[in-house]
């Protein structure tokens, strides 16, 4: 199965319509992130005082959390128009130099996956966002000549599941980085009830619950489940979404009580039953199981480490016991060396 079909990948799926009515509209609409926010009402009221855009900002962490709707809730506060684009539609630095000659004072220009931007468009955006200047080469050869252009003040807004792909010097143009975390329940209930609010749903708060512990703490999850809880109780049942609706709607989806689906248990078992539980690399468990072992750090891992169900080491990947326990395997004698776990960032 590829991430598209994920009934709970947190990545947007190809054709997936964004329901517009449930996009937070200002930063009150946000759930969760307490600190995020906080820093944020900061940084808008103080901009707002000085009647001036407000600095760039870097959001990062797992897909559907909601960086994007962060950057539209900034535009709003500040009454700004927002440009949308992503790294990879910017092949080359003219087009860059396109968007950027485009933007009018205060304007905010998000960039959603920005460390795949190339390297010469990143050479145009150092300047830009530092000088609001664009430096331009004007002929060839040499007669050539460099010509400095000024830009109105704007703000970059940056989205990226992936910090440590970012270049140094990009990473420190942005005068804010802020990283997104999974969800408590409390707060992925509220997402729930509100979603369902918006969209005229009746659900019990058992059945609030239920989605809320099975959508991996990603608001983008919840709303898909919730969803998909909604079909189910209209055509099984009388179209209330109780607890038992919910626990059998999404036993039916193959979601398991922790919010697990095929795949991560695919990871897991394969972990367990070809290498005996690890340690092994990211790319030997993606060929193991048909993945792109991007995609494995982006979308699966995060959740799975977050659970306790893997862990890093130097020597690669580890299953921890919690997962032999939670998958009904039994624990074997030498499990994989706990002091072996390590808090560095992934080599491979
Ligand atoms: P990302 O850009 O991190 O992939 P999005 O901003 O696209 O995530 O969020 C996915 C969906 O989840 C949004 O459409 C929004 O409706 C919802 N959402 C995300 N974060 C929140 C939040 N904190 N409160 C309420 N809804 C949220």
């Amino acid at each position: 199965m590829t991430d598209e079909n994920r009934l709970i990948s947190s990545n947007k799926r190809q054709n997936e319509r964004e329901n517009i009515a449930l996009r937070p509209q200002r930063l009150s609409d946000i759930t969760g992130q307490d600190k995020v926010r906080e820093n944020l009402q900061i940084m808008l009221d103080a901009a707002r005082n000085r009647k001036e855009p407000i600095s760039h900002i870097l959001f990062y962490g797992p897909p559907g959390l909601g960086k994007t709707s962060l950057a539209f809730v900034i535009a709003n506060e500040m009454g700004a128009n927002i440009r949308i684009t992503a790294g990879p539609s910017i092949e080359r630095a003219g087009d860059l130099a396109a968007i950027l000659t485009h933007l009018k004072q205060g304007d905010i220009l998000f960039i959603d996956e920005i460390h795949r931007l190339g390297r010469a468009v990143e050479e145009i955006l150092y300047p830009a966002m530092e000088d609001f200047a664009l430096d331009i080469v004007i002929g060839k050869g040499p007669a050539a000549k460099n010509v400095r252009l000024n830009l109105p003040r704007f703000t970059v807004i940056g989205a990226t599941t992936r910090l440590s792909l970012l270049a140094g010097p990009l990473r420190d143009r942005f005068g804010a980085r802020f990283r997104l975390d999974f969800y408590d329940q409390k707060a992925m209930a509220q997402i729930i009830t509100r979603a369902a609010g918006l969209l005229k749903i009746g659900i019990e708060p058992e059945g609030t619950l239920e989605i809320a512990r099975r959508a991996r703490g990603t608001p983008r999850i919840a709303i898909r489940l919730l969803e998909r809880v909604r079909d189910y109780a209209q055509t099984r049942a009388d179209g209330v979404i109780t607890g038992e609706v919910a626990i059998k709607a999404l036993d039916l989806l193959d979601i398991d009580p922790l919010g697990l689906d095929d795949v991560d248990r695919r990871i897991l078992r394969t972990i367990i039953e070809k290498f005996n539980g690890g340690p092994v690399g990211l790319s030997t468990i993606g060929a193991s199981i048909s993945e792109d072992s991007a995609t494995i750090m982006d979308v699966y891992e995060p959740f799975l480490l977050q659970l306790g169900f893997l862990a890093r080491t130097n020597r690669g990947r580890i299953v921890t016991r919690h997962a032999y326990t939670h998958l009904g395997i039994p624990i074997p004698d030498t499990p994989p060396q706990d002091e072996e776990i390590s808090d560095q960032p992934p080599l491979f």
